[in-house]
């Protein structure tokens, strides 16, 4: 820790720069960089992380020197501003925000209007022109954030206050109250504040300063901001820094207005300035979602009156910011901005959430513009945003009832029953039901629920509301402020004019077009911008590893095609023994007491995988394709039902007890250890045979209709040498048999799947002579740690909670052990065959941070379902930029 830890900025100069987001977090770093850059910022100071955390670990003490610091950074802002905290005649005053490195929106908290006491409050009133109703409001906003903040009074409590005064006084919304009616609600605060906690409200600016400052520190580590860590993969131990800066007022009268903005649209991309401002009302009015704000610019979907219109002055200083502002960050941002009496402040600048659509356009437009270069384009994109843009939109011909309209907050398309809560939402989630939580606004308590519903859509608040901007955030569509949508969340229903809606009926929603549809509307697949295409040919060009398709079927091969896979990672071939007839034929098989009753069996299914074979070389013509030998436990093709055992006994010519006799024989204690893998072919020699025959044939024949063929054929779990070599002699054997009868050559590969630790340990031994190693990190995983891929969901969830791992490591390679059995493997199988291809086929190979860490250790492509192609395309380019900045050891 260094000696410094409060940053000052104001009137241009900044202790602090934009490089210190570690320190200041992101919102103090973007002030002082804001500062420096000559944009106008309300002066204040930092106080950084660190001491975030010293206080967190010393029980809310303050390292030496701090209070001294602040002191200090505060005689410079009352210097800056010509008046001082705690002046009764024109007061000063403070907003205390938390800012960590990154942003978590309305996860911690605030107060505002600090220095606000019963005297300095008629000073307030007398500083803006005698408008004593302007100050007495912002007197009881401050003790209602105070005591919920910092003395912990619960919310609803001031609410009730204001309702009763609001009966009392006859008087239907906030802005009908009067001074009087505020000084009311005041005196009515402090008696609520005394009761609850045994102590006044203080009227000492500074002990309010520094209650303010603890507060902020330890909301840090409250529930909702845990939560939101949790679900966005932010480290615990960051800490947030708290900005305290001089107030300015968006509500003091005519003339004051405050907004939010984008310097370009966060949902299309379009450059153009886009946002939304309301006069006379404070920042948190906007994004709260209470009144509904205007635009800033005339806008076709909306006739409410624009910034522009109102203050054409104003509008073109913060065009000209918007322009700075760009140009100096060199990304869209998301300001926050206040105009008191005629002058505009910037507030904040971050950079701007925006949906997988607009992220594509910004970047692509920035290239044009010259403010960014292709590299920096492909390093904008989230290999999780291109979920979204493969996310389903409404079919254009699909019958709709609309029912209502309301914004298009976040793009997509979501169908599914309606709850009204949270905590109903993720209960229906959780049992497998697809759901639309409908609110009238969100509130980051709601979290969880927008995590596990479909879609979101609120009767209230703008573009930049919370279910907007975090709907946005997640990837979900989003229609929000819907005005017409009546919520009744005791009767738990909705009503459009007459129509009413309950709990557990199906609705549709369009973030795209804000349109909100009674019953289940038809979707359809995305189609990809032109500038999607454009920056992923930049993609294709700078990334190494190839991506190949998980596939088991023509369909997805194709589907995987158009995405970009370069070939078939992983064929699972015992997909295909459960369709239909299939089943009954490759029971007969595994339930034959003789190699003869098996190969009977085999007979049946040698034309029904030619035929699958066939279709998949002719989908994936050109491109190599990985045909895995039958993997799983044979008790997985058991017959469970008396009909099927009934059905095989006769094909087998045995009675059912027999059959049942010789399937009970089968079964496995621990399957996934047991008779699986290249075990089943090297006790059933004829398994392996068939299969060898179905993908040669199968190969020859389409190869004579000049589909190019370029089968690899790959054998799972092996433990040594000599399992490998067994089956690549039964393969070969087969192979060179089938192109000899049928005249035709074709060029094919015989490699193994590395799953088991053992594999990895022995690999230059297996390398010796198979052509190629395919992690399967799926297993690989299980066995390295010794969970079950099965049952292993019981535990996990409380072993990432209480720290014990860092997430679940079959999602996300677990780099330090299983990626070391992977390096090793590696390593010794190309030290005996320096050409050696390998790759990987676990679900690892679409996890982007997995790809980057087989990027690095030198594989040559990854193999992923269809749906992640294009994400794992991106997430290897991104691997080659972040190479020239970090080996994986470093991170
Ligand atoms: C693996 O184990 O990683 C793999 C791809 O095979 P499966 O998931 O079929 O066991
Ligand atoms: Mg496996």
């Amino acid at each position: 820790m260094s000696d410094k830890y409060v940053y000052s900025f104001g009137a241009g100069k900044a202790d602090g720069t934009g490089k210190m987001r570690d320190l200041l977090g992101g919102k103090g770093a973007n002030l002082a960089e804001m500062t420096r850059i000559g944009v106008p910022v309300p002066p204040g100071f930092t106080i950084g992380t660190d001491v975030c955390l010293y206080y967190s670990r010393h029980h809310g003490r303050y390292p030496g020197g701090v209070k001294r610091q602040v002191a200090a950074a505060l005689k410079k802002v009352e210097s800056i501003m010509g008046t001082s905290l705690g002046d009764t005649g024109d007061p000063l005053l403070f907003s205390v925000r938390s800012g960590a490195r990154f942003s978590m929106p309305g996860m911690m908290d605030t107060v505002l209007n600090l220095g606000l006491n019963d005297r300095s409050v008629k000073g307030l009133a007398a500083a803006a022109g005698g408008d004593e109703r302007f100050a007495w409001d912002c007197y009881r906003r401050l003790i209602q954030m105070y005591g919920g903040v910092v003395l912990e009074v619960e919310g609803e409590h001031f609410e009730e206050v204001i309702a009763k005064v609001k009966k009392k006084r006859k008087k239907k919304l906030d802005t009908d109250l009067t001074a009087d009616n505020w000084k009311e609600v005041v005196s009515a605060y402090k008696k609520l504040i005394r009761s609850r906690t045994g102590r006044a409200f203080p009227q000492d600016p500074h002990d309010q300063l520094w209650g303010a400052i603890g507060a902020v520190f330890s909301s840090w580590d409250n529930p909702r901001a845990v939560t939101y860590r949790e679900l966005n993969s932010i480290p615990h131990d960051l800490g947030t820094a708290v900005n305290v800066q001089a107030m300015v007022y968006g509500n003091m009268g005519e003339g004051s207005a405050t907004g939010v903005a984008f310097t370009r649209n966060p949902a299309t991309g379009e450059n153009l300035f886009y946002g939304e401002w309301l006069p006379n009302a404070q920042g948190e009015d906007v994004v709260a979602g209470i009144r509904t704000p205007m635009p800033i610019r005339p806008r076709a979907d909306s006739d409410l009156p624009s910034l522009k219109e109102q203050m054409p002055a104003i509008y073109d200083k913060l065009e000209r910011i918007r322009a700075r502002l760009e140009k100096h960050y060199r990304d869209m941002q998301d300001i926050e901005f206040t105009i008191q009496g005629g002058h505009l402040w910037m507030l904040q600048t971050r950079t701007g959430k925006r949906t997988a659509h607009a992220a594509f356009k910004i970047a692509i437009d920035m290239v044009k513009e010259g403010l960014i270069d292709q590299e920096e384009a492909i390093r904008r994109i989230e290999p999780a945003q291109l979920d979204q843009l493969l996310h389903p939109s409404f079919k254009e011909k699909a019958e709709r009832t609309v029912l209502a309209r309301g914004l298009p907050a976040s793009p997509g398309a979501a169908v599914g029953q309606v709850v009204f809560s949270a905590a109903d939402a993720e209960k229906w989630a959780a049992d497998g039901r697809d759901v639309i939580l409908v609110r009238l606004e969100t509130s980051p308590e709601d979290i969880g629920g927008m995590d596990a519903a479909r879609g979101i859509l609120t009767a209230r608040g703008g573009m930049t509301s919370h279910a907007a901007v975090v709907a946005r955030g997640m990837g979900k569509c989003c229609v929000a402020g819907c005005e017409a949508l009546e919520v009744d969340y005791k009767k738990k229903h909705f009503k459009v004019g007459k129509k009413v809606v309950k709990q557990g009926q199906w609705i549709s929603i369009d973030g795209t077009s804000g349109e909100v549809m009674s019953g289940k509307v038809e979707t359809s697949d995305p189609e990809l911008s032109g500038d999607y295409h454009t920056l992923m040919k930049w993609v294709d060009k700078t990334r190494r590893l190839k991506v190949r398709t998980n596939a088991d079927t023509p369909e997805d091969s194709r589907v995987a095609r158009n995405f970009g896979a370069e070939g078939i990672g992983l064929c699972r071939t015992e997909h295909m023994f459960f369709e239909g007839e299939r089943i009954n034929a490759m029971r007969e098989m595994i339930l034959a007491d003789t190699e003869e009753g098996r190969r009977a069996a085999l007979k049946k299914l040698l034309p029904m995988q030619r035929r699958d074979f066939e279709g998949i070389f002719k989908a994936m013509d050109g491109l190599p394709v990985t045909i895995r030998l039958l993997d799983p436990p044979l008790h997985e093709f058991l017959p469970h039902e008396e009909d099927a055992v009934k059905a095989i006994a006769k094909s087998l010519k045995a009675k059912p007890s027999e059959v049942r006799r010789r399937a009970k024989a089968l079964v496995e204690f621990n399957p996934m250890l047991g008779h699986r893998g290249c075990r089943l072919g090297i006790t059933y020699p004829e398994i392996s045979e068939m299969q060898a025959r179905a993908i040669f044939e199968a190969a020859c024949n389409v190869s004579k209709k000049g589909i190019k063929v370029f089968p690899e054929v790959m054998i799972p779990l092996i433990g040594t040498e000599h399992e490998f070599n067994i089956l690549q002699d039964i393969i070969v054997r087969v192979a060179e048999q089938v192109m000899k009868r049928k005249k035709v050559k074709v060029k094919y590969l015989v490699g193994t799947m590395i799953e088991i630790p053992r594999a990895c340990l022995v690999a230059d031994k297996v390398a010796e002579r198979a052509e190629f190693f395919s992690y399967g990190t799926n297993d690989l995983t299980q066995m390295t740690y010794g969970y079950s891929r099965d049952d292993s969901g019981r535990f996990l969830t409380d072993y990432i909670e209480s720290g014990v791992l860092r997430g679940d490591p079959f999602q996300s390679l677990d780099i330090e052990g299983v990626g070391q059995l992977v390096e090793l493997g590696v390593k010794l199988g190309r030290g005996i065959n320096p050409k050696l291809k390998v790759g990987v086929c676990g679900e690892h190979g679409g996890d982007p941070e997995s790809v980057t860490f087989f990027h690095n250790v030198g594989l040559d492509y990854v193999s992923c379902s269809p749906y992640r192609v294009p994400i794992a395309r991106l997430a290897a380019a991104q691997a080659v930029l972040e190479e020239s900045r970090a080996t994986w050891r470093d991170r």
